[in-house]
């Protein structure tokens, strides 16, 4: 059976299951969402690309954003980068500050806030127009030019961003950040706040399927070992603490948003990317969930 035939199939029967899930109504702008949109697009290394449902819809990636600013940071600074922050799961929730204490402020990996802040923090410090310079990162992975951030999403969050300035300056307090909290966290709501949809998100995550080559200019994003790197790291932290249910269910490296996105690769085949904004109570897509465990089950492939 062909990817399309399986994704039709499982579109149609996971639309239809009551989704016990809630909307990550902790960022107010991320409230005045359709919570019945569903989409799925996949892009292959083949070519061949396949979307159902709001697939052309445009939803607030959150941090899905996390694996492309880590992507960046890591072609600027290679296997330094790991002097900042570790690569083991944190078993703990995306927002928690527990672990910093103890680990002396040293995020446990680059997917929770604490180390998606301090990538925020790197960037900051190497780019010379920091916002703009990220976002056209961004597009040149896309292939496209209609990206952008949503400064009413940003703002919504840094109105009620506690949590992430409290880590910010606990961080900063242990001389792992650099620059101005203030900064760093408006560059973190920014990076979160991007904007795309699941076709465009499937083909900005590519590369990640293509030995780290970005497929739409041939350009060399990260080395191939780099890109098993961040592979392993989507596998292992991708989900917050419910990153070993992922891999146990889904068997493929991949990175969930508050924006209820879910992007899924198998290295060397595809990327897929499910939106739909019910949450589960681990900050998971209630539905995004459900259907790549049934699509890599009817699918037969997996990377195990
Ligand atoms: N901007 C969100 C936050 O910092 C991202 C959370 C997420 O998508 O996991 O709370």
């Amino acid at each position: 059976m062909s990817f399309d035939t399986i994704i039709q199939r499982l579109f149609l029967e996971i639309k239809k299951i009551e989704d016990t899930g809630e909307i990550a109504s902790y960022i107010p702008e991320l409230q005045n969402i359709d919570t019945n949109k569903f989409g799925i697009y996949i892009a292959s290394t083949n070519n061949s690309n396949y979307g159902v449902g709001d697939y052309a819809e445009k939803f607030s990636i959150q941090s899905i954003s996390k694996v492309l600013s880590l992507s960046l940071a890591y072609n600027i600074l290679g296997e330094t980068i790991w002097n900042r922050l570790g690569v083991e799961p944190s078993g703990t929730s995306y927002n928690s500050l527990i672990q910093l204490e103890t680990d002396k402020g040293i995020p446990r990996n680059p997917f929770i806030n604490a180390g998606a802040i301090v990538i925020a923090d790197i960037l900051l410090s190497k780019l010379k127009y920091p916002k703009e310079d990220f976002l056209s990162f961004i597009r040149n992975l896309s292939g496209s030019e209609k990206i952008n951030y949503s400064s009413k999403i940003a703002t919504s969050e840094k109105s009620v961003g506690y949590r992430n300035i409290a880590l910010c300056n606990f961080i900063k307090s242990f001389n792992n950040i650099q620059n101005a909290p203030s900064e760093v966290l408006d560059f973190y709501f920014d990076i979160c706040s991007l904007e795309m949809s699941a076709k465009e998100l499937s083909n900005t995550f590519l590369f990640l399927a293509n030995k780290g080559i970005n497929p739409h200019t041939n350009n060399q994003v990260l080395t191939q070992s780099q890109s098993k790197r961040i592979n392993a790291l989507m596998q292992t932290c991708g989900f917050y603490d419910e990153s070993g249910e992922f891999a146990f269910k889904v068997g493929l490296p991949g990175k969930s948003g508050v924006g209820g996105g879910i992007v899924a690769v198998h290295p060397g085949h595809y990327a897929i990317t499910v939106w739909s904004p019910k949450l589960n109570k681990k900050g998971n897509s209630f539905k995004g969930i459900q259907f790549l465990e049934k699509f890599t089950t009817a699918s037969k492939l997996s990377i195990f």
